[in-house]
């Protein structure tokens, strides 16, 4: 999608500072971080947000889910603990509509979740 940004980091024509890359995805820390690690798990094909998981190839869906974990403790957090988020829709507090998943760690989080 030529006015999205996540689509934009993933082509590679806005900068991002990235943690990790395939040919599937993207990983990237949040330019406004909400924990000492945020960063940003993105799919490089477009698609709008949780409500259209089912768009997404098992196989990347997978990929992401296995990915994670594997972040984490690139990221050094995965003994600490740390959180996976996505939000969906207005409720849900999505400002970028294309699907990602937040990584949150190095601080204690809170519940519920505000
Ligand atoms: P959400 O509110 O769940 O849609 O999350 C979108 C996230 O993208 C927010 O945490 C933003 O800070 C982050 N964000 C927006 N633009 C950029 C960008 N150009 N580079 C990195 N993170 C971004
Ligand atoms: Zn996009």
């Amino acid at each position: 999608m030529d006015d999205c940004v996540f689509c934009k980091i993933a082509s590679g024509k806005i900068p991002a500072k990235k943690v990790y890359e395939d040919g599937l995805l993207v990983a990237f820390h949040d330019i406004l971080p909400k924990a000492p690690v945020h960063v940003l798990v993105v799919p490089k094909i477009h698609i709008t947000s949780a409500n259209e998981l089912h768009n997404l190839d098992d196989s990347l869906a997978s990929h992401i889910l296995k990915l994670l974990p594997k972040l984490a403790e690139m990221l050094e957090v995965s003994d600490s603990g740390y959180r996976v988020v996505v939000n969906c829709g207005e409720n849900g507090g999505q400002s970028v509509d294309h699907l990602h998943f937040h990584l949150l760690g190095g601080r204690a989080m809170m519940w519920p979740p505000g």
